[in-house]
């Protein structure tokens, strides 16, 4: 199918973007970024724009930058540019490890990293991360700027607590310290398909102690969920067997997803606890090499 109609703009910074969001008569507008989940819709009608607001041109939004130990993503920094990014990889180990899970080379050369928690879907890779290291969204609309945390961030199924005429702006996210590892798995029918399942995991330890963990989970529900029962069994604990067994447990014991067609409520629990398992250990394993 092709497109509606619709008008388009391409402006070069971000206040005249949000003046064309906010527009009176705007009627109903759409931020456009990579294209890669929005021209899809557009082809098969499922979204009909009166406006595009299209802010590839905005470059004051692909910067990466990290001070004073906080990390800055600008909302239209490519998948594949993170993915790459020394910065990326050492002060967020788990987005560099997430990223090479979306898709393949060519959509994460144009998908954006803003793009992917805007569209907020629950199998996605990157709100799962977001909501793992408690990121903190910054959104601009016509009444200024605002720091949504991923907690109050992902609302629902394919819904965010953006307001129509905001725009993300950039994710900001602690710096990963020392004696700190971090792991991405996922199972999907083939590499490069959403994920039935994901799991993200964060661990910093003290000595031989977690001193933190950090779990969230892809496809398990309409938003990104976070393991916080598993989390808190894990802490103040040395990372074995019987300790995985038992936060994967009671992780699991917390959830409940849907059947589809991909796969059973059951199916996807019993690979939530395996995914947790596997992904916690590998996080301690790397958390210890980095002490
Ligand atoms: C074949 C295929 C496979 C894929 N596989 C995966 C996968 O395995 N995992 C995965 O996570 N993704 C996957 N994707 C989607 C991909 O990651 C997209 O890049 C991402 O979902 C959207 O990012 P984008 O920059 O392309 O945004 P767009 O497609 O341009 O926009 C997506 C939505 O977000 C809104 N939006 C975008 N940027 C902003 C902003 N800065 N502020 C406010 N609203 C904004 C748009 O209005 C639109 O509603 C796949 C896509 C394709 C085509």
């Amino acid at each position: 199918m092709k497109p509606p109609v619709f008008e388009y703009v391409s402006p070069a910074s971000l206040d005249d973007a949000i003046a064309a969001l906010s527009a009176p008569d705007a009627g109903d507008v759409k931020v456009l970024a990579g294209g890669q989940s929005f021209v899809p819709l557009l082809s098969l009608r499922l979204a009909q724009p009166s406006l595009v607001v299209d802010i590839n041109r905005i470059d004051e939004l692909a910067t990466i930058t990290e001070e004073g130990g906080v990390l800055t993503i600008g909302s239209l920094v490519r998948q594949r540019q993170a993915e790459h990014s020394d910065v990326v990889k050492k002060a967020c180990p788990l987005m560099a490890e997430a990223i090479p899970f979306i898709g393949h080379t060519a959509i994460r050369n144009r998908g954006t990293i803003g793009g992917s928690i805007a569209h907020a879907d629950p199998a996605a890779e990157l709100p799962t991360v977001a909501a793992c290291l408690d990121a903190e969204l910054v959104a601009r609309g016509p009444g200024g700027e605002r720091t949504i945390p991923a907690a109050e961030f992902f609302t629902g199924f394919f819904t965010t607590a953006l307001a129509e005429d905001e725009i993300l702006t950039a994710v900001r996210v602690r710096a990963a310290g020392p004696a700190t590892g971090a792991a991405y798995e996922e199972v999907a029918r083939r590499h490069g398909d959403f994920a039935m399942v994901g799991v993200g995991a964060q661990v910093r330890l003290d000595g031989d102690v977690v001193a933190e963990a950090r779990i969230a989970l892809s496809g398990v529900d309409i938003a990104p969920v976070r393991a916080s029962k598993a989390e808190a069994a894990l802490t103040g604990r040395t990372v074995d067997d019987s300790v995985l067994e038992e936060a994967a447990q009671a992780a699991v014991a917390a959830l409940s997803p849907s059947s589809d067609l991909h796969g059973s409520a059951a199916y996807r629990k019993h690979v939530a606890g395996v995914l947790i398992r596997k992904t916690v250990a590998t996080a301690a394993a790397r958390a210890r090499e980095n002490r």
